[in-house]
């Protein structure tokens, strides 16, 4: 009989969108779609949830964005097929074709253990990790001492690099209060003044 070494590895997830969904606005959409993500794999942690302004393209509404960790035993190519599934299933619909445009569901591969991916249709890390706050951000909330392969800094450095290289823009990144997210126990103890400006 053959034996299957499954081999887990730690994939951090970015979760985003700014338009509702069948499960409702944004923060819903998210909160459901972390519940799918344990299709395919093991979801220990989550970020708390941001609202943040949309970069590249202004004319839309605030993001609503978050990351989870997920342990998985799915390859690369695999998990992001799975990803891009759970987005369709939130009705993503890519036919707009505007880059950084409006969206129901979007989630990116941002990091799979140490590994760095550079294929057609695949880049992990995720390319423009590293100069967005709406993902460092809350990654740096649960992965702070994760090293991001190619950039030899860990998150929390790459977070601090970013902050001293951008002109704060007031409001650019809140973490918002989330019953719906984190549950009514984590998200009471967690604000006291409800939400905090991060940017
Ligand atoms: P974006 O997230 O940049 O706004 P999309 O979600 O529409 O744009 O993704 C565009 C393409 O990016 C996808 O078809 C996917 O193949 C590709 N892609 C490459 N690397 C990744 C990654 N690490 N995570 C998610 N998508 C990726
Ligand atoms: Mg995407």
């Amino acid at each position: 009989m053959m034996t299957s070494l499954e081999i887990m590895r730690t994939a951090y997830i970015g979760m985003g969108g700014n338009l509702a969904s069948w499960a409702g606005a944004p923060e819903a959409t998210l909160a459901a779609a972390a519940l799918r993500l344990e299709s395919l794999g093991r979801v220990p942690r989550r970020s708390s949830l941001y609202s943040t302004a949309p970069v590249g393209f202004a004319a839309q509404p605030r993001f609503v964005n978050a990351v989870v960790e997920l342990e998985t035993d799915l390859e690369p190519r695999a998990l992001l097929e799975g990803l891009q599934s759970i987005e369709l299933e939130f009705g993503r619909d890519r036919s707009a074709g505007i880059a950084n445009g409006p969206r129901t569901l979007d989630l990116d591969l941002l990091l799979f253990g140490e590994r760095k991916i550079s294929e057609p249709g695949l880049n992990v890390p995720h390319p423009r990790l590293a100069e967005r706050a709406f993902v460092l951000v809350p990654l740096n909330e649960i992965a702070a001492v994760v090293v991001v392969p190619g950039a030899a800094k860990t998150v929390g450095q790459l977070l601090t690099r970013l902050i001293e290289a951008t002109k704060a823009v007031s409001g650019a990144v809140v973490r918002v209060r989330s019953e719906v997210w984190a549950g009514k126990a984590i998200a009471s103890e967690a604000f006291k003044d409800g939400n905090e400006k991060i940017w």
